[in-house]
């Protein structure tokens, strides 16, 4: 028997109802598996403990993190319209992911079976992506400031850091794990028409790491043309690498033309597991459905398959996700973000059903 200790932070808005879904999906995953269990420690850390107190964590949260004996992290959606953006980002998630040298952020972006896509004429085999998002420096290295405050002469600075060890061990990552999970080609996002520094940088880099995975095949496109290569020809990704900025934006994207942004899961590694990874849905709080039982659960649940993967529970991960697929495909029970009627609860339910039935 193999037991596995979870820090849960069920977060903002709707984060509490999708993440005890993804919770309650694997206890039933535990159940059938018989050989695994999960122990779980949850916090009530996010935006109202930061109204209450003025701290999204505890002084010593991230030690706790840390020193707790956690196998692994669920994250709900942390942010609240009373609150700013980068206040609920620099209170929790990017310290964890900087303290806890998460520098892989995972974002497998793929039209599942019985999911629209926006774009016209999508097959499943034709969107099923993967972005490796640089997750620790790059442009929300957190260094800058302003300065001349509030005159006409005022001035904001805000610098990207790009190291060479944080380069090149992100885009080591990602032909590694084209190498490991059989896919055929790495793209490189970037920007060095007009980013002579640091995207120049980065394009040497990838080039040196390319030359040592002879078996895969690698190229680099500009940002921009990029994103629009996401909607006119997706069929042609395979594995994209990018920076921590340009990751976030296309995973949006990928989100997005995967058919909604409640399907889309992330795992944010430290692969040497020095420290635990985190795994989370890569939506926001959805504050304008929070409450009504509605949001899809599966983003979440699609986070914990993430985690079971990297635990090394393959068989645990290949029957979810499988399970995942079969009741999308099935379409019966859908919630309203993929135009249906089913609630959060008999999403979830749904999908541990049939996991039962496997
Ligand atoms: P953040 O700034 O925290 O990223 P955001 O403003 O980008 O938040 P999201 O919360 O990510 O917004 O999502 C945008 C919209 O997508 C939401 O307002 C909601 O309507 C929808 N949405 C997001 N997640 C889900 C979900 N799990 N199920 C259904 N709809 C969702
Ligand atoms: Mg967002």
């Amino acid at each position: 028997m193999k037991q596995y200790h979870l820090a849960v932070i069920p977060g903002d808005g709707i984060g509490p109802e999708v993440i005890a879904e993804s919770e309650q999906t694997l206890a039933r995953i535990a159940e059938i598996h018989g050989g695994i269990r999960f122990e779980t420690r949850s916090f009530d850390w996010g935006t109202e403990r930061y109204l209450r107190e003025g701290a999204l964590m505890p002084a010593d949260g991230l030690s706790i993190l840390e020193h707790g004996g956690f196998d692994g992290i669920l994250l709900g959606p942390v942010g609240d319209p009373r609150v700013a953006d980068h206040i609920t980002l620099w209170g929790l998630i990017l310290p964890i992911r900087q303290a806890f040298d998460q520098y892989v952020n995972l974002r497998p972006m793929r039209l599942l079976p019985g999911v629209q896509s926006p774009l016209a004429n999508k097959r499943p085999q034709d969107i099923d992506m993967v972005c490796i998002r640089e997750n620790t420096e790059g442009e929300y290295a957190g260094t800058g400031g302003r300065i001349h405050q509030g005159t006409d002469n005022e001035v904001a600075i805000q610098t990207t850091i790009f190291t060479r060890k944080g380069t090149e061990r992100i885009i080591r990552y990602a032909f590694d794990y084209a190498r490991r999970y059989g896919r055929k080609k790495v793209t490189s996002a970037t920007k060095s028409n007009s980013m002579q520094f640091n995207m120049v940088f980065w394009d040497d880099v990838f080039r040196q790491v390319a030359a040592d995975y002879a078996d895969i095949a690698y190229e680099q496109q500009l940002i921009d043309s990029l994103s629009a290569r996401f909607v006119s020809r997706p069929e042609s990704l395979d594995v994209v690498v990018a920076s921590n900025l340009f990751g976030d934006i296309l995973t949006d994207l990928g989100a997005a033309i995967s058919g909604s942004m409640g399907l889309a899961p992330s795992a944010n590694i430290n692969p040497e597991r020095r420290y635990p990874s985190l795994f989370q849905a890569i939506h926001g709080s959805a504050p304008d459905i929070m409450g009504q039982g509605i949001a899809n659960p599966i983003a979440s649940i699609w986070s914990g398959q993430l985690m079971l993967d990297f635990l090394g529970e393959h068989e645990a991960a290949t029957l979810l996700m499988g399970t995942i697929e079969r009741v999308l495909a099935d379409g019966q029970v859908r919630t309203p973000d993929l135009g249906g009627t089913a609630t959060t609860k008999q999403m979830g339910q749904c999908i541990r059903e049939q996991l039962q039935r496997e």
